[in-house]
């Protein structure tokens, strides 16, 4: 499982790697080109409230596809591991001086691998340190293979009110070629009983583009699927990562490699058979009916403050607590043992700090907030550009006319966002975007401006080839 529609695994890395990049300890503004921004940007005032993600990084089988961080280990010290949590949550929430988490999300690895015991001494150490209303979403990932009833039930009266579940195929066949541990009589089960204790919170996830996957059979598992999907659903196009098995039988001639026409038409396919189902293609990979849209995840893609605990979490927030003025890039100690063990000699694991420039988050934002169907307002342009409006950026001859006149994209009195059918294309337009971005904000012959910044978007997602991901080519210049 571990399938989301975002994960920001490459924002940080892309604002490491990118020339003029800061590293720990660079303010804003420090890099060589966005220091000649032509108006200063004052620090966004800090926001009382974060969205956490809790990692939990342990899974019982490696599936064939995946490469996340996750690790299969014989046996798990769930206390120290349980302890850990709570102490690096406890750590950053003060370090943030974050005073209400309006979300929280386990994911992984497989968290519904850990005891109800464990998740509910992390929800209370939260709820211990800022404010956690009964109201906030609280989210569970959980596998069918440890989805029982009685588990659910557990969680339950943990404190998760809401549950995604890791279908990913109602096909044995597709389930055995992914590596999954389960059957989909197995998945039906583990549905059926969180619709029944989650009723209207319950999300599944559901893979397309398997080898060898026709249309049909595509279309006729997601119609079996939406027979029994509660008011969300998300959908990513499987990608093949090196080092996984599946990636090596499609490399290696075993499995045939879906073609690019084929992926495209199971895409639109499923979002016609969605929409007439009722739901909202709120964002690139997901849809929600009856309003059951995804805070959490959204937070993400407003650009709104996070923090993540656990083994390889990512977060973004103002350090108050430790002096900082600036919105940084946090990512914690990928492998379980050395986390654990930092976290005991110094209350939490974080591995890697950057602070990120204004041009930096302002590319986030873009690249986030264009895939959603509300796109970037003006109002959460404005919370991190004050002086350069929407308008200034794209309302003037470039890219973002070009792209609106083509029918890709709107920029009108809402803000900045796609069409419905410029969403599936965001990977093909946002590289014009971030290149017209970056012009309005620095002078075209400011010097080591180069194609460089403009070569990966700052998002990253593992699971959907037709979401923003790597951005090839430059500006041009
Ligand atoms: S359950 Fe499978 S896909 Fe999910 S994190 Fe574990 S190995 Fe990866």
């Amino acid at each position: 499982m571990a399938i989301r529609g975002w994960r920001p695994v490459a924002a940080a890395a892309v604002a490491a790697a990118r020339p003029g990049g800061g590293g720990p300890g660079r303010g804003p503004g420090a890099g060589p080109a966005w220091g000649a921004a032509p108006e200063p940007v004052p620090e966004p005032a800090a926001p009382a409230t974060a969205a956490l993600y809790v990692h939990w990084p342990y899974c019982r089988k490696r599936c064939s596809y995946c490469n996340f961080n996750k690790y299969v280990v014989p046996a798990v010290d769930e206390s120290a591991v349980g302890a850990c949590l709570v102490q690096e949550a406890r750590t950053l929430l003060r370090l943030s001086q974050v005073q209400s988490i309006t979300s929280v999300f386990f994911g992984g690895g497989t968290p519904s691998l850990a005891s109800p015991r464990t998740i509910a001494a992390v929800l209370e150490a939260v709820a211990g340190a800022a404010h956690l209303p009964a109201s906030a979403e609280v989210t569970l990932e959980a596998n069918p293979s440890s989805a029982s009833p009685a588990r659910l039930a557990g969680f339950r009266a943990a404190g998760i009110n809401r549950l995604s579940i890791g279908v990913q195929s109602l096909d044995d066949a597709e389930l055995r070629l992914l590596g999954r541990e389960h059957t989909a009589a197995e998945a039906r089960g583990a549905v059926e009983a969180a619709r029944r204790l989650f009723p209207g919170r319950t999300s599944i996830d559901l893979l397309f583009g398997l080898p060898g996957q026709s249309q049909d059979a595509w279309a006729q598992g997601l119609a079996a699927a939406l027979g029994l999907c509660d008011d969300h659903i998300s959908l990513y196009q499987l990608t093949l990562e090196r080092g996984t098995a599946l990636a090596a039988q499609v490399w290696g001639g075993t499995l045939p490699a879906p073609p690019q026409d084929l992926l495209a038409d199971m895409y639109q396919t499923a979002c016609a058979m969605l929409v007439a189902a009722g739901f909202r293609h709120y964002e690139v990979s997901n849809f929600a009916r009856k309003g059951a849209l995804s805070t959490h995840n959204l937070s993400y893609w407003r650009a709104e403050q996070y923090i993540g605990v656990g083994p390889g979490a990512h977060g973004r927030f103002v350090p108050w607590g430790e002096g900082g003025r600036s919105r940084e890039a946090r990512v914690q100690t990928l492998e379980p043992d050395a986390w654990m063990q930092e976290v005991q000699s110094r209350g939490h694991g974080t591995r890697r700090r950057v602070v990120l420039s204004p041009l930096e988050q302002l590319e986030e934002l873009l690249a986030l907030g264009l895939r959603t169907d509300e796109g970037v307002t003006h109002e959460r342009w404005g919370q991190f550009s004050p002086q350069l409006s929407l308008e200034a950026v794209f309302g003037e001859p470039g890219e973002a006319q070009d792209l609106q006149q083509q029918g890709w994209l709107l920029l009108d009195g809402g803000g900045l966002r796609c069409s419905v059918r410029g969403l599936a294309l965001l990977d093909s337009l946002l590289p014009d975007l971030l290149c017209q971005l970056q012009r309005r904000w620095a002078p075209p012959a400011a010097p080591g401006w180069g194609a460089g910044a403009a070569r990966r978007s700052p998002t990253g997602d593992r699971a959907g080839g037709e979401a923003a991901g790597v951005v090839s080519g430059g500006c041009g210049e």
